[in-house]
């Protein structure tokens, strides 16, 4: 994949200035393309469509195009269709179908009855090709796949007729007639068109129109064993369903005089038109299906959702909202040359919206004990706390505390450097929402390792603050012991160290990031999430983002780390700020 200019810092950092624009605000060459002709009275009203291959779950370049398809429809009144492109049944599985409508509504989209199939067209479409053979532009080639590639020349020789190229019609209707029937084995013949080839355009140089292919396809059954082409059924499914914008990414560009060839050679009911966009590339990640099966496949990570994985069904197990995906699409918006986005402007739109949406919460994930010597055994007091600091609409909580607690491990140092304020031996830090508490003993197994610390509270600082204005310099996340749920939780990291991967011929999967799933088997967390559905997102306070997995079970909950709460796009933001200056 040719992947050009890296999009400059400053250049984003100015979409990211723009994204907040509301949507009906929102232009790029396409919109306007697409007022103007709503203007002039070129269409009556707009209808644009999504057409996927169902051979692989969308990936988060699918979720560009179809922002793109859909928003464009609402935002001008008109109507987008969900269509499968279902003309290759060797690679193509309901599993996907299935897979792909709920991704496509999760995103925030409908298609309400325009749910459409390639496949249901293919009668159709085989007029259609009869037509072409009739009007002497069509023929059946015996040549094989190879001879056909050789023959058809590169970009600076022409290419040489086929053989078979001036083949009576009448013998070009019987021998496709028979193709259909089945007479004939996989690859023995093809159909294509008659154009030119010594066409400095290669898609013109007779493309191929149907190809014998004896296998069942997922809703036709063993009903055809032809199956019409990528370019002879894209156009023609378009104008069947009277799609005024057919907008695709830009390897199509050089298909789009063949498109509109097919058109104005055949008595199709509309004609549709083509326009192309960049598409997208993200570092640290691949976004194409190929590749994606074969991490699968391969068993690089725990399948399709796997939280790693860039695909909708991926960040959505991740923990990513819909909104963050969808404000991430504006902000990127739409090119007409490619480039490569960073990652960590998608993070930045995940936690603008998590931010304001997520609840805190109190999570360990590196537990230590906590005695606290001078708290009455057996006494459990319920501290009140902000469910989150943005959303005051969100309320407290009660949070039991009692005399053992989890802290974070880290959260202590025995001998402190300078700048460490956490909890230390002799020093005073706050236990968010409770007391002022300080450690004074440390007790360690045989191996020297830390095992509780005992510690005293100040019964005066109750709430977490004190009525002689003491301060303290730290503030910690803490868990009641006899109250904790455990829970498993697993921290992702990008799925490949490397920024661009398989980029400078390097092997693809060289660059893949060994540490990018770390799992962490006991985790604490308080009691309040005991019966937190899968899919739901917290903020454990100053760890960062968690969303409920669905391995959890009733009696073992398993968290997914979405996002830190670091923000690694404000840095490099700032970055591009001070290399401009
Ligand atoms: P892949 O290369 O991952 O297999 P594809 O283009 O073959 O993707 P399709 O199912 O044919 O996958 O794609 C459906 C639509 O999504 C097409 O219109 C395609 O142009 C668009 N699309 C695919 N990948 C991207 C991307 N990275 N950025 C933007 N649009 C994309
Ligand atoms: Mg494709």
């Amino acid at each position: 994949m040719p992947l050009s200019t890296r999009m400059s810092l400053c250049a984003m950092f100015a979409l990211m200035d723009n994204h907040t624009s509301s949507s009906s605000e929102r232009s790029d060459f396409i919109r306007d393309i697409v007022a103007a002709d709503l203007r002039d009275g070129r269409v009556d009203s707009v209808v644009t469509r999504f057409p996927p291959e169902p051979n692989g779950y969308l990936h988060i370049g699918h979720a560009k195009a179809i922002c793109l398809n859909f928003g464009i429809a609402s935002e001008f009144g008109g109507r987008c269709h969900l269509r499968f492109d279902d003309t290759n049944p060797v690679k193509e599985e309901q599993e996907y179908i299935d897979a792909i409508e709920k991704d496509v509504r999760w995103l925030g989209f409908d298609w309400g009855e325009h749910l459409h199939f390639t496949s249901d067209y293919f009668e159709q479409l085989y007029e259609w090709a009869v037509h072409l053979i009739s009007e002497g532009k069509a023929y059946v080639d015996d040549l094989s796949a190879e001879e056909i590639r050789e023959y058809r020349g590169t970009l600076t020789e022409p290419g040489k007729a086929s053989p078979w190229r001036d083949r009576p019609a009448q013998e070009n209707l019987d021998l496709f007639k028979r193709m259909r029937a089945g007479e004939f084995p996989n690859g023995s013949r093809v159909l294509r068109a008659r154009i030119d080839m010594a066409s400095g355009n290669i898609n013109f140089r007779d493309p191929v129109l149907y190809r014998i292919l004896h296998a069942a396809h997922p809703r036709t059954g063993d009903a055809w064993c032809i199956y019409p082409s990528y370019d002879f059924a894209h156009g023609q499914s378009d104008a069947i369903e009277g799609i005024t914008h057919s907008i695709c990414t830009l390897e199509f560009q050089d298909h789009r005089p063949l498109y509109d060839w097919f058109i104005e050679n055949l008595p199709v009911p509309s004609t549709p038109h083509q326009y192309e966009f960049a598409r997208l590339n993200i570092t640290h990640t691949v976004l194409s299906k190929r590749v994606l099966l074969r991490l699968v496949k391969e068993g690089h990570v725990r399948g399709w959702d796997d939280p790693r994985m860039p695909t909708l069904s991926g960040i959505r197990r991740l923990g990513f909202p819909a909104e963050g995906m969808r404000d991430f699409a504006a902000m990127i918006g739409i090119a007409r040359s490619d480039s490569v986005v960073e990652i960590q402007m998608l993070e930045y739109a995940v936690r603008q919206v998590l931010n304001r949406t997520a609840q805190r919460r109190f999570g360990v994930l590196n537990p230590v004990k906590v005695v606290i010597e001078n708290y009455p055994e057996g006494q459990v007091e319920e501290m009140e706390t902000v469910n989150n600091p943005e959303d005051p609409s969100a309320g407290t909580r009660l949070v039991p505390f009692s005399r053992e607690l989890w802290i974070e491990r880290d959260d202590f140092m025995e001998d402190p450097p300078k700048k460490f304020f956490r909890m230390a031996p002799g020093r005073e830090v706050r236990l968010r929402s409770a007391y002022f508490v300080t450690c004074n003993e440390v007790v360690k197994d045989a191996d020297g390792e830390v095992i509780e610390l005992r510690c005293t509270y100040d019964p005066e600082t109750r709430g977490g603050s004190s009525p002689d204005g003491r301060k303290v310099k730290a503030t910690l996340h803490w868990v009641s012991a006899a109250h904790a749920v455990p829970a498993e939780v697993r921290l992702y990291d990008h799925l490949f160290t490397d920024p661009n991967p398989g980029s400078d011929g390097r092997d693809l999967f060289e660059g893949l990031n060994p540490d990018s799933e770390t799992v962490l088997p006991t985790c604490y967390v308080e009691p309040s999430l005991a019966d937190i559905p899968a899919g739901e997102t917290v903020q454990f306070e100053r760890l960062g983002y968690f969303c409920v997995d669905p391995d959890s079970t009733s009696d073992s909950l398993v968290f997914n780390r979405t996002l830190t709460l670091k923000d690694a796009w404000v840095k490099v933001q700032a970055q591009g700020k001070q290399n401009s200056a």
